[in-house]
């Protein structure tokens, strides 16, 4: 093989390693839960409130999930009941309780680091009456206790503190914020999403009076969450219906999520094991952000921190247009919260932390999980690296609605080069008027790609094309694009677009 010709081949699996840096956003279902809810899926359709076996056997999986959650967060399996997210946890509990206790008492003190299910739900009770204070925080997201004793007043009916934020990861102290609320005899609810499989988390010693938990934090599925309520603390069922949870929750019970979130809390021993490990990876990573950007800013606290979440500042990066980069490499991570990522305001946890409008724009959020590798680090690093240096090589993508017939027919201006081999092209045709020339012949080919033409990329699905487009780019063609689903979805775009034409 030629030298150009393995270059080409180390391209390919450069730009393919898949490096995923946003469990913090959700984690992929591990083997094990995808096994248990299969099996689910295909022996268990019996309706949970059945009498009959079938029925009871729905029932019997639902309490040994509940049972696995328990031990997970040290609860009894009785103060636990299955809900359809955090979010919907996080709702149930704050509005349940401003009905509960308003008008006798209508004051709710939270943080204003939140999750957006906790914030956007208590600007909501504002609107009914209830006077939501927050308690301020230190630079890296740590409620100031002194402070938090001072908003206390005979009107507070509830202290909402998370265990751990979801953008700079920061622990909160929260036996000594149970501590201050004891001596007022205020309950207090915990988002506790972000800590739990990261650090142990047991509700019993941590004084918390409810709790929400999300199994896709964890292995598990999207769709199931949990709810917290210790023995005797009051609660207004949310949803009313069937009796099922206890009557505290109806409608039919999601059974193979929540299997799949049974089996996934089965596991958190073996996440908490891998913490420190992972503490190493990003420990690693940020000595080595240190080193190719010396001005970077770490948000998240040294001590009392997620081994897993690192939230940096790069001064005059846009992190829009780092992320799209690094998306390009492969790499996957966000700029905070997934619940915002469509939001172009600022961040209301990095605000609260001290950053300016500015620096949130340029703050990106790394959360490491447990297949996270040191290669992976690595890949992320040498990509950040050649990002700052100005060597990044940024491939257009064109979307198939975007090459209509005159694109196709400007011969003059556009040149298109199919890179699939001989059998893809015999079973897709070509799209017209393109160039053929096969991916590991290419280095062939160079001398024919005229410079002064704006380039198109093609091959069967997309993955190719972008890496010879790429390829392209550092042999000096400037203007050169891939298709982004191939001809195969341009083909398929075109036949959709015809049907509707005609439909029309
Ligand atoms: N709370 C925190 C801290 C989170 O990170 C998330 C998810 O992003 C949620 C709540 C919401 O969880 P769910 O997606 O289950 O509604």
């Amino acid at each position: 093989m030629e030298l150009q010709q393995i270059k080409l081949f180390k391209h390919f699996f450069r730009l393919n390693h898949f490096v995923y840096l946003d469990n913090n956003a959700t984690t992929m279902v591990s083997n094990r839960v995808r096994r248990v809810m299969n099996r689910v899926l295909k022996e268990c359709f019996g309706n949970p409130s059945s009498l009959y076996e079938i029925g009871r056997k729905s029932g019997r999986i639902i309490e040994e999930a509940r049972q696995s959650l328990a031990h997970a967060i040290n609860a009894d399996a009785q103060e636990l009941y299955f809900t359809s997210c955090a979010t919907e946890s996080n709702n149930a509990v704050l509005k349940s309780l401003a009905d509960y206790y308003y008008p006798e008492k209508n004051k709710i003190i939270s943080l204003p680091i939140e999750h957006p299910s906790v914030l956007n739900t208590l600007e909501f009770l504002k609107t009914r009456g209830i006077v939501v204070e927050y308690c301020p925080v230190d630079g890296h997201g740590r409620v100031k206790a002194a402070e938090l004793a001072k908003l206390i007043d005979d009107k507070t009916f509830l202290i909402c503190c998370m265990l751990a934020n979801n953008e700079t990861g920061t622990i909160q102290d929260m036996r000594a914020i149970a501590k201050i609320a004891g001596t007022r005899r205020i309950p207090i609810m915990s988002d506790c999403v972000q800590a739990l499989g990261k650090i142990p988390v047991d509700v019993h010693a941590l004084g918390i009076d409810y709790a929400s938990f999300s199994a896709h934090k964890v292995y598990g599925p999207k769709g199931i969450g949990a709810l917290y309520l210790k023995r005797g603390s009051p609660f207004m069922p949310f949803l009313h219906g069937g009796h099922q949870e206890n009557g505290m929750r109806a409608g039919t019970e999601s059974l193979h999520n929540i299997a799949g979130f049974g089996a996934a809390c089965r596991d958190i021993g073996k996440l908490l094991a891998l913490a420190e490990h992972i503490g190493m990876l990003k420990q690693d990573f940020i000595a080595r952000l240190g080193e190719i950007k010396k001005d970077c800013i770490i948000n998240s606290p040294k001590e009392d921190c997620l081994d897993n979440t690192v939230s940096v500042t790069f001064p005059n990066v846009k992190n829009a247009e780092l992320l799209t980069v690094l998306d390009s490499y492969g790499i996957a991570v966000s700029a905070g919260s997934a619940c915002s990522a469509q939001d172009d305001k600022p961040s209301k946890t990095l605000k609260a932390i001290g950053l300016s409008d500015k620096a949130t724009k340029e703050t990106i959020r790394f959360s490491l999980g447990h297949a996270t590798s040191m290669r992976d680090i690595r890949h992320a690093v040498r990509v950040l690296k050649n990002y700052f240096l100005g060597k990044t090589l940024f491939v257009n993508m064109i979307d198939s609605a975007q090459v209509d017939d005159a694109y196709l027919s400007d011969t003059c201006r556009k040149f298109i080069i199919d890179v699939r081999p001989q059998f893809l092209r015999k079973m897709v045709a070509c799209l017209p008027n393109s160039h053929e020339m096969s991916f590991a012949r290419l280095e062939k080919h160079l001398a024919e790609i005229p410079k002064d033409k704006d380039i198109l990329v093609v091959c069967h699905t997309g993955d190719l094309s972008y890496v010879v487009a790429y390829y392209l780019k550092t042999k000096g063609f400037d203007r050169v694009a891939s298709l982004r689903d191939g001809v195969v979805g341009w083909r398929n775009q075109r036949a959709m677009a015809s049907r509707g034409d005609m439909a029309l």
